[in-house]
């Protein structure tokens, strides 16, 4: 019998287990998901704690509820996988042989890899939603909060939900106006990229949306380190952004066992086939969700559809027929906007977010990059949609695996310059400066903390990469050695 082994059981693992299970029986396929816990994480909940829509209960559920019964489930830290001869090892001693591997344990946010991150002010004045407890320590912040300079931050490109920042500026907003500080408050977004989203038509739309709510966007700030005697984000091209509250989105990396495995980037990233999520350096493993290669957003919407397209590929291959599907990076993320309203994206590697109707031409319901009432109760929908529907593997009703243009009105001037971007509110305080043109390192030195060594490991034998593949460290932040001046990539 052939071997399935998943490494994570958060939403794209429980989605793939569940779905091969339905389709194959357990005497066809045995399946291990492997998690360090049993908790899942509603993740796009972090995003309401803090404004009091959601709390702990409503975002986390036990996780072998939603794996299947006919699942081995394995609660332990991975410690390895050692492609040479196909086999995890667990942090607890376990060896698990397998035939096939699918990686899907995410990435995490590092706020270990910025200096001064987690200085003094960290859980003060400097917080995070990209957790459970920095999710529930931004909520106490944000009932003591009487006013002053937000500031909401993100450290690095790529970052799972990449409008999850986006939004929560746009529901503080809602919010600080609702308690009636928003007229002593002045809100800054803080991005690294050249303007409010990655592409075009979507940063015009949301520039525009900053500009009607007077918050000033500061953009290609690549933070060098958070100053903790004066409260400011210090930038390398010497900019400083001064902070009465910073909500930052730390650095995301994908998990340390990746590096400590020989296969991963330089953000521990598993470098994958754009279209059928085969590893570039071992065909018999697949990355599916956050923890790959994708030039798409992180997202469970991505997880979602790259998971059917591997469910087809999959069974094609177990019955011995040629794998006929390919990803196209479709990703589907509703964007709160705050006062009860909400935006829709929907994209994939060569169409970019455009305004019009989805998923039905004219009739919608839901708007495109158009601020919607409906769009809002579609975002709160998907709670259920996920615990019900998606995590158990069940089709969701109109929402194609593919991308499709119908509804989309497409522009054809989309350069920057051509969207006629709106000019955005300055920031309150950044001292102006030369800038330079470098991009920023990870400090990765900041990442070599000394850590409990696991136990004694056998020695590592590199396995022969695939043509076409450069084998690259990665960053493990418990050895002794990191890269000196790994290059973030920029989706
Ligand atoms: C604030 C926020 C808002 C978001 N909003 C949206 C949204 O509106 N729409 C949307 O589509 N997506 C959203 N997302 C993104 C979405 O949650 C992720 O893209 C999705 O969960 C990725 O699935 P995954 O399976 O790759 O990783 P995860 O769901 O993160 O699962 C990874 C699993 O691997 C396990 N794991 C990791 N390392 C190890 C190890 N060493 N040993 C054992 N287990 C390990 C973890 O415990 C975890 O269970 C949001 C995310 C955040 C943080």
């Amino acid at each position: 019998m052939k071997r399935l082994v998943i490494l994570g059981g958060g939403t794209a693992g429980t989605m793939v287990a569940n779905k091969l299970r339905a389709a194959l029986g357990t005497h066809e396929l045995h399946i291990t998901v492997v998690d360090r816990d049993d908790a899942h994480h509603y993740q796009p909940g972090y995003l309401f704690m803090p404004f009091g829509i959601y709390n702990t209960s409503d975002i986390v559920r036990s996780r072998h509820r939603f794996i299947d019964d006919g699942v081995e489930l394995v609660l332990t830290e991975i410690d390895r996988v050692e492609p040479g001869s196909r086999t995890v090892h667990l942090a607890d001693g376990r060896l698990l042989p397998y035939d096939v591997l699918v990686i899907a344990t995410g990435v995490s946010p590092r706020p270990d890899a910025t200096p001064g991150m987690q200085g003094k002010l960290w859980g003060e004045k400097v917080h995070e939603f990209y957790s459970l407890p920095g999710a529930q320590a931004l909520t106490e912040a944000m009932r003591r909060f009487r006013g002053g300079r937000l500031v909401v931050h993100i450290t690095e490109m790529p970052i799972k939900c990449p409008v999850a920042p986006m939004e929560f500026t746009f529901l503080a907003d809602d919010w600080l106006r609702k308690h009636r500080i928003r007229d002593r408050t002045d809100v800054t977004y803080v991005t690294p990229l050249d303007g409010a989203f990655t592409k075009p038509v979507a940063s015009r739309e949301l520039a525009t949306a900053l500009v009607d709510r007077q918050i000033a966007l500061e953009t290609d700030f690549a933070v060098e380190h958070i100053d903790n005697d004066t409260s400011e984000l210090v930038s390398f091209d010497g900019r400083r952004i001064g902070f009465d509250l910073l909500v930052t989105v730390p650095l995301n990396m994908g998990a340390d066992y990746i590096a400590r495995s020989g296969l991963g980037d330089e953000l521990n990233l598993v470098p994958c086939d754009q279209h059928t999520m085969r590893s570039l350096a071992h065909p018999e493993i697949h990355v599916l969700g956050d923890a790959g290669t994708l030039q798409t957003s992180k997202a469970g919407s991505v997880a979602h559809f790259a998971v059917d397209v591997f469910v087809h590929n999959f069974l094609d291959d177990f019955n011995g027929r040629p794998a006929t599907h390919g990803f196209d990076g479709h990703a589907n993320c509703f964007i709160e906007s705050g006062n009860g309203k909400g935006m829709l994206l929907d994209f994939n590697y060569t169409t970019e977010p455009f305004t019009g109707d989805f998923p039905l031409p004219v009739v919608g319901p839901f708007k495109l990059l158009k601020e919607t009432r409906l769009n809002h109760i579609g975002k709160l929908a998907f709670r259920w949609i996920y615990w019900n529907m998606l995590l158990p593997g069940r089709p969701i009703p109109m929402i194609p695996t593919a991308m499709s243009l119908a509804g989309k009105r497409v522009e054809k001037d989309v350069t920057a310059a051509g969207t006629g971007m709106p000019t955005a509110v300055a920031p309150s305080s950044p001292a102006p400066a030369p800038r330079v043109t470098s991009r920023p390192k990870v400090d990765a030195t900041a990442l070599a903390k000394p850590r409990p060594e696991p136990a004694a490991r056998p020695p590592h034998t590199p396995v022969p990469a695939a043509a076409g593949y450069t084998d690259r460290p990665g960053v493990d932040s418990a050895a002794a050695e990191v890269l000196a001046t790994p290059i973030i990539p920029k989706f």
